[in-house]
């Protein structure tokens, strides 16, 4: 077991058993073990990160979210990139999102459909398989912001399927596909291509939120990929500035500056060959 007992226990409980049990910690231990940096990250976003005892199946009203307990193994692995990722989000912007809880699990699933992550917006929870696609890091940490987004995409105005003003950037006579939840037969969906101009990869042609989702998801994991791809897509340009201001009248703190600090993330993730990607079969996002 990589995770003592008693510190298994911290996370997963709340913020504020969490703040009560941080003095019993040893600090010298703190600094590499996932469980401490999980709670570190739940103090700061003042939320609840699950790992030791989740609770499913969970009814909503679209079908049951169910899953698995993660090994400690899993959960070392996948702490460090949660962290990397989750703690680029200004406080702010967690709190106006009104996400209450992270679940990171494995053995995802919705509605019997085999899942990476899920937002509960009944719930105001996300869950995250931390197993499921672990063999690319890059695709593990854009699931992570794409499925946020989701969350935020939601909460700025109650609507997920549809944006007008979003759609209306496409060009003329292009219609969406039927969602996200059926590309799962297609391979090379989550891809950044160049075939489907206005769009990172076929993924974003699914659903004007899967767009919106997965712009956002490659400006934080691949700022400079998505600026290289506008340099000759004049729709995608429109669709970075649309997004961003979206982003901006959400949170204030989502600004040029947050976005500065963005673009000065270690280029290595998009630097590598095929754009991050490893071609092939690899669980899609929805
Ligand atoms: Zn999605």
């Amino acid at each position: 077991m990589f995770i003592h007992k008693s510190r298994q226990l911290i996370i997963s409980l709340s913020v504020a058993v969490l703040v009560l049990l941080a003095g019993t910690t040893a600090a010298a231990q703190r600094v590499t073990a996932p469980a401490d940096d999980l709670a570190d990250v739940a103090k700061t976003y003042q939320i609840e990160i699950v790992t030791v005892a989740p609770v499913f199946p969970v009814p909503t009203d679209y079908g049951a979210i169910d899953g698995q307990r993660a090994e400690p193994k899993q959960l070392e692995n996948y702490t460090p990139l949660f962290r990397a990722e989750f703690t680029l989000y200004p406080t702010s912007f967690v709190k106006r999102s009104q996400l209450k809880r992270v679940v990171l699990c494995t053995e995802l699933y919705f509605a019997g459909q085999r899942r990476n992550a899920v937002p509960d917006f009944a719930h105001d929870t996300l869950y995250l398989d931390v197993a499921r696609g672990a063999y690319d890091r890059t695709y593990l940490r854009k699931v992570m912001h794409h499925e946020f987004f989701h969350i935020i995409d939601y909460r700025d105005d109650g609507e997920l399927y549809s944006d007008e003003r979003w759609s209306a950037l496409n060009a003329p006579g292009f219609k969406y596909g039927t969602g996200g939840r059926n590309a799962q037969g297609q391979p090379t969906t989550s891809l950044p291509t160049d075939q489907f101009p206005g769009f990172l990869n076929h993924y974003s042609t699914t659903g004007v939120e899967e767009d919106k989702a997965e712009l956002f998801a490659f400006l934080m994991v691949d700022y400079w990929f998505v600026q290289e791809r506008i340099k000759r897509d004049g729709v995608l340009g429109q669709k970075v500035k649309m997004l961003k201001d979206l982003l901006k009248s959400f949170c204030a703190d989502m600004n040029d500056e947050l976005w500065n600090k963005i673009s000065k993330r270690p280029q290595s993730l998009a630097a590598r060959a095929g754009g991050g990607y490893i071609a092939g079969s690899f669980p899609k996002i929805v």
